[in-house]
């Protein structure tokens, strides 16, 4: 029988006392039917069945099985105040009310946009005083490409038009978000990279580091990027982009050597500096902006899923003084920006978030509280028999699965890629009520930066758990001895 959404038949079943219940199977057979999901494997996805999630408060979720879950992924890095927060619900439906779109073309503008944009300007490094807005972290990015093409055609340098970014960094899905991304697996559908965009390696310690300590392969990895410049040419280049943590890339935390590096190969050779703060801005790292603990000062900062905590979507570009004098003293019309750009309600949601942010000092809790403990519980799990090592900034960490330690990072012997262990592994977390997210065999959390030193203890004791079990399995599997 196919089941079929209608009045008559209502997917929430019967409605409990206090947890409504669902019909998960009918959900799952419609959503197989009609629902494309990103990044899946729809043929995959409908043998399983999708997992419905139905609530969330706090750290934690609720599927509709009605099964608690800790949510170690903020949602997609992006909800940073937690689940349930009933004030950032009414302001959003205060503003509905009030006026729910209109556009800031044509000299209008409107209350939630302007006052967010000056708060943004007190809160980013002194040199932002400008803000331009969009619905998402790849329109930001695709804002950025068009916006430093633009501003080296103003400079009477319009030759300067590419873009140099890193390989296994995470921009976004558009045409010039995956672009400027690394990810192969990206690449290979579709086209990619378009013209103008061209990648270094990654400053990834364990898998470049070899042989080096961290301090200097910081630099010898920024390095790389000085040899690009050169073999493009100086003036051909238009900007370098990077995550101060790489997020998707599996929480790849540079050497503190890294990004003061760039900053000064960026500055010898004019080149404007950006840094995708999608998901270190706002908290991310115990700082209100990565670059900020990285030490650089960018020209140009690309935000969205936190500024939000992903309650409605949003997302901009805070344009430093460079770029912003320019566009404004010289540019006239800037013939760019979306229908949503500053929508009065994604505004109203971020000012809620925001005052959350500050007034609960989750950023500076994430600096001195929450980011340390979390960074001393993960390394007790390098004691764990498949964990070669682990690594955390603020509330990002990851660690890898081996099938054999060693001394150093670079003795530690990986699974074949096949045997797809990391994936193995978030099974056993998701069915035991903990989501890490598997980046091949580097398991990554990111939780809400609203977690107590409690939850985090909770949410480890669930990891070892996940771990022993997937010991269990690949042992079981003769993948080790
Ligand atoms: C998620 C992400 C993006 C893309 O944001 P969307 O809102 O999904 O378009 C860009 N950069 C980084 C670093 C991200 O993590």
């Amino acid at each position: 029988m196919t089941a079929k959404l209608t009045a008559e038949a209502p997917v929430r079943a019967q409605a409990a006392d206090t947890l409504d219940t669902y019909d998960t199977a009918a959900l799952q057979q419609l959503d197989a039917a009609h629902y494309l999901h990103p990044f899946t494997d729809h043929a995959a996805l409908r043998e399983r069945g999708a997992r419905v999630i139905v609530r969330g408060d706090g750290v934690y979720l609720w599927d509709s099985e009605g099964r608690k879950i800790i949510d170690g992924m903020a949602g997609l890095w992006c909800v940073n105040a937690g689940y349930g927060r009933a004030s950032i619900a009414e302001a959003v439906h205060a503003q509905m009310l009030a006026l729910p779109f209109y556009n800031s073309f044509f000299n209008t503008t409107n209350v939630p946009a302007v006052k967010l944009a000056a708060l943004l300007a007190t809160l980013a490094p002194p040199q932002f005083q400008h803000v331009f807005f969009t619905t998402s972290g790849s329109e930001a990015n695709d804002t950025i490409v068009r916006m430093v093409r633009r501003y080296w055609q103003l400079q009477g340098q319009p030759e300067r038009q590419v873009i140099i970014s890193r390989r296994n960094a995470y921009h976004g899905s558009t045409m010039a978000g995956a672009s400027l991304g690394g990810m192969a697996a990206m690449h290979a559908q579709g086209g990619l990279p378009i013209p103008g965009i061209t990648h270094i390696e990654q400053p990834n310690y364990a898998e470049l580091g070899q042989g080096m300590s961290e301090a200097g392969f910081g630099l010898v990895a920024a390095s790389w990027l000085e040899d690009k410049i050169l073999e493009v040419g100086p003036d051909k280049v238009a900007a370098f982009i990077g995550e101060p943590v790489q997020g998707a890339g599996g929480v790849i935390i540079p050497p503190a050597t890294y990004w003061p590096e760039i900053q000064r190969i960026c500055e010898k050779y004019d080149i404007l500096l950006v840094s995708d703060e999608v998901i270190c801005g706002f908290g991310r790292l115990g700082t209100w902006f990565g670059c900020e603990l990285m030490q650089a000062k960018p020209d140009l900062i690309a935000f969205a899923k936190g500024v939000t905590s992903g309650y409605v979507p949003l997302g901009g570009v805070l344009v430093g003084s460079r770029v912003a004098h320019t566009l404004i003293e010289k540019g006239g019309d800037f013939n760019h920006g979306f229908t949503y750009s500053g929508h009065p309600v994604a505004c109203a949601a971020a000012l809620e978030n925001l005052r959350i942010l500050i007034e609960e000092k989750l950023v500076e809790r994430v600096a001195l509280e929450t980011g340390p403990h979390l960074k001393a519980r993960f390394a007790s799990l390098v004691s764990h028999p498949l964990v070669g090592h682990a690594e955390t900034c603020g509330l990002a960490a990851g660690l890898n699965l081996v099938r054999r330690k060693g001394a150093t990072v670079h003795d530690c012997e990986a699974f074949p890629p096949l045997n797809a262990v990391g994936m193995l592994c978030r099974g056993f977390m998701f069915d035991n009520g903990v989501i890490m997210r598997a980046v091949g065999d580097r398991m990554i959390v990111a939780p809400p930066l609203s977690i107590t030193v409690g939850e985090i203890d909770e949410m480890v004791e669930k990891i070892r758990y996940c771990l022993d079990l997937t010991l269990d399995a690949v042992k079981e599997r003769g993948l080790i001895e």
